[in-house]
């Protein structure tokens, strides 16, 4: 392995993550020829499959390799129909974002040219926002562990300072980068900090970091004005940290307004790893037929590698990141491409191959 080549553990998963993994794998092939650097990509095993064969879905092998590899790419993991013994959905995703401490989950919601979204209004075209989920506590600090009695169960949720300042510095961070690319510099707290006291803490927390960064706008709004304004008014948002389970919800709104799961791409970021997956699950009842949409992964992978080039200084990968952005934008918005979700019949390799075709040929500036 030489110096410059980045390890990648591959973790292609169930159902469809294997599909659009693949997809996303012959992008990064024609990225890499096209910007001259290296992965050294080293399969994961892990999912719902696995654990039916073996009783483990993320054996510590997995996880020792997936948190030695300088970064995670991860399809989807989990199987209706497959579950731990106390009926819970296997998901080594939650382990691996518990266990490196992956507090930040980033998922944009980003309009992509040519693809209708589930708003009228023409402002849609416009929408760039972050759902910024904390991932490591919040409501499913309970998992696993909520009380169930013949009466009542119970879980309880966790915010604590600590992540509460991380998640809020990162939250200024990601917004003034943005705003040196035509961002807005707003960051809006989402939380129900009128009834709950952990809210209220959140938003003191938030406030104080905020003070911090005072080039940046912050604001708050309760998460049921926001569930609203993000269907009226999407596209005045920018950055918007919120608790776990508010953006777990919330993460899968703001898909639909910009076309689909098929459209969403995340990463769950710590101090020292990170994860890439797109928000969609594997989607058993599409596995198999050659239809997902792989846009989702395939700007899960562009998001890698811009954090790549930042981490590692390596800018190089921004570039290819850019550069498959703007790929998946001439597919959809010059080329009229359409998958099944939307209504057409382009199958997800045949995306997968035109995205990297225009990466490779250099059709798209990646400036
Ligand atoms: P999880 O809880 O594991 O995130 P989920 O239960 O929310 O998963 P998904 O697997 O994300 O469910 O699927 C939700 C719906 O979106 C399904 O109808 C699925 O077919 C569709 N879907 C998800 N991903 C894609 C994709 N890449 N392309 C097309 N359709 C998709």
């Amino acid at each position: 392995m030489t110096s410059n080549q980045h390890r990648i553990a591959v973790m292609p998963g169930d159902g469809i993550g294997a599909e659009v993994m693949e997809a996303a794998l012959g992008v990064l092939d024609a990225a890499e020829r096209r910007f001259g650097f290296a992965t050294a990509r080293e399969r994961v095993p892990g999912g719902a499959l696995l654990y039916r064969e073996t009783g483990a879905a993320l054996p510590e092998d997995s996880f020792n390799r997936a948190r030695d590899a300088d970064a995670i790419l991860f399809g989807a993991m989990g199987w209706p129909d497959i579950r731990y013994p106390d009926g819970t959905e296997i998901a080594p995703q939650l382990e691996l974002r518990v266990r490196l401490d992956l507090f930040a989950g980033v998922r944009p919601i980003r309009a992509i040219p040519g693809v209708r979204g589930a708003l009228a209004d023409p402002r849609a075209e416009t929408i760039d926002l972050v759902i910024l989920r904390e991932s490591t506590e919040g409501m499913f600090a309970s998992r696993g562990k909520g009380l169930v009695t013949h009466d009542y169960a119970e879980d309880t949720q966790r915010i604590t300072r600590a992540c509460t300042e991380k998640l809020s510095h990162f939250a200024f961070n990601l917004a003034r980068r943005r705003k040196s690319r035509g961002g807005k510099g707003l960051v809006t707290l989402v939380d129900k900090a009128n009834v709950f006291a952990s809210f209220a803490f959140m938003r003191q927390v938030f406030h104080e970091v905020a003070a911090r960064h005072p080039d940046i706008a912050a604001r708050h709004h309760y998460v049921d004005a926001m569930a609203l304004d993000l269907v009226r008014r999407p596209w005045e948002f920018d950055v918007l940290p919120m608790e776990n389970l508010f953006g777990d919800i919330l993460s899968d709104l703001g898909a639909g307004l910009i076309g689909g799961m098929g459209f969403a791409p995340s990463a769950d970021v710590g101090a020292t790893h990170a994860l890439f997956q797109p928000s969609h699950g594997s989607a058993p009842d599409i596995a198999g037929q050659g239809i997902a949409n792989p846009t989702a992964m395939i700007l899960s992978l562009a998001m890698m590698l811009d954090w790549l080039a930042e981490t590692r200084a390596a800018p190089a990968l921004a570039d290819a990141a850019a550069a498959i952005t703007g790929a998946v934008d001439t597919a959809f918005g010059t080329h009229r491409l359409r998958t099944a979700d939307l209504g057409g019949a382009t199958g997800t390799v045949a995306l997968g191959r035109t995205i990297a075709a225009l990466v490779a040929d250099g059709a798209v500036d990646p400036t």
